[in-house]
């Protein structure tokens, strides 16, 4: 059976993928399955840059094809940040309700018309041979002006979606993998994927 290793340690993205990849008899691994290597940190300036260096290192330490995503949210009135600096907007990396915070207060007098954000998300496959491809996913919607729901992570409480008068932290997993920029984007992945086995 082909393997394809999934650089991150995040257990929900790993079942994610698996599902995405059940019959196409591949064997998707995360990286507590291989042996430990040294993961350089995130200092990419677009989510394209971060993607690809995740998955080359990957790909060179194990050589395994490797996949690897970079994603955040780009909000409109912030020109598109706090883009790749999502998880670190406080300073302080993954302190997600500080970071939350932040950009409520950046907002506070941004009127509603003019509240529109995205996630965006891009997954990079990089196999032994060298061989790249990169492909994006994104979810335009809105930024509400209170947290609302409890599921997700990160900026899913203030983050409506279009077409939708609930948060993406108030919809369920299935829902917000459906259409999601990171579902968008590994489901793109998925026939490069497949072309594998
Ligand atoms: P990473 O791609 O796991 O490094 O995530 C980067 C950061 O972007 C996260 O820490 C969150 O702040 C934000 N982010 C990315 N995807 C989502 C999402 O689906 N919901 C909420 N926040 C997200």
């Amino acid at each position: 059976m082909t393997k394809v290793l999934l650089a991150t340690r995040n257990a929900g993205k790993l079942v994610e993928l698996r599902r995405l990849l059940d019959s196409a008899g591949i064997e998707v691994l995360g990286l507590a399955d291989v042996p430990e290597f040294p993961e350089a940190p995130e200092t990419g300036a677009t989510f394209a840059e971060n993607a690809l260096a995740k998955a080359r290192d990957a790909a060179a330490a194990t050589g395994l094809p490797a996949v690897a995503d970079d994603s955040g949210i780009a909000v409109d009135a912030l020109n598109g940040m706090p883009g790749v600096l999502s998880a670190r907007w406080c300073g302080r990396h993954g302190a997600d309700l500080e970071n939350l915070q932040l950009v409520l207060g950046q907002l506070q007098d941004v009127p509603d018309e003019r509240r529109g954000a995205r996630f965006v998300c891009a997954a990079a496959l990089v196999l032994p041979d060298g061989t790249e491809t990169v492909v994006h996913g994104e979810w335009p919607g809105r930024l509400v002006r209170a947290p609302r729901g409890t599921n997700g992570f990160g900026y899913d409480p203030i983050f409506v979606p279009d077409g939708e008068e609930r948060t993406s932290a108030e919809l369920s997993p299935e829902e917000k993998d459906a259409a999601s920029h990171r579902g968008r984007a590994m489901r793109a992945l998925v026939p490069h994927l497949r072309a594998l086995a």
